[in-house]
């Protein structure tokens, strides 16, 4: 495979503000929470939590979850558009509830995950997403802490990826896929 570097879209710097900034904002809004749970969205979250996760200064823990997207032809059927293939490993009934996610694009992922968990009752539920491209929503979905609004192109770097590619890079960088 080629050489390609993705084309710096925002700059690791301008990440890191932003992901001390939501930490504050989190831990001040969370400062009377005597645990909140960080829901990370495999694999695009492992990076934005783990950051965030450390820039909190309130007590907290982390659990996963993954999704997989079926292919935008099945996305008529509004409810089959995702699928579950890794569940939390803890009961969240009564407990406050972050879902950290890396990306929003057409909305359906997120808004199956909080359908999904909002079922579940915790005492509350809110989420805090890296990147939303307002461009391709499809579906409303609710973003309670945003980090930043990118216009309608892929995006790789800071846990997401092209082809498994590019996940670790420290910055969010566009590639052109038929490059
Ligand atoms: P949704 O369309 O349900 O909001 O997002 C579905 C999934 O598409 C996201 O979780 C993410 O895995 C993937 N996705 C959408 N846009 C991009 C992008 O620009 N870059 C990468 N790496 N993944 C994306």
């Amino acid at each position: 495979m080629s050489e390609i570097t993705p084309e710096v879209l925002i700059s690791e710097q301008k990440i890191q503000k932003k992901v001390a900034d939501l930490a504050a904002r989190i831990s001040a809004d969370y400062a009377d929470c005597d645990d909140l749970l960080l829901v990370g969205i495999l694999k695009g979250s492992f990076i934005f939590l783990s950051d965030l996760s450390r820039a909190l200064t309130i007590p907290r823990s982390v659990d996963f979850m993954a999704l997989s997207t079926y292919g935008e032809s099945e996305r008529t059927q509004t409810d089959g558009a995702v699928r579950m293939i890794m569940d939390l490993r803890r009961n969240i009934t009564g407990k406050h509830v972050l879902v950290v996610e890396d990306i929003v694009d057409t909305g359906y992922t997120l808004s199956y995950l909080l359908r999904n968990l909002a079922a579940r009752q915790p005492a509350s539920l809110k989420t805090c997403v890296l990147v939303e491209k307002p461009e391709r929503r499809e579906v409303f979905t609710q973003i309670d802490y945003l980090g930043f609004s990118i216009p309608d192109v892929w995006v790789v770097g800071c846990g997401l990826d092209w082809a498994e590619r590019f996940r670790t890079l420290p910055y969010i960088g566009v590639v052109h896929p038929e490059a």
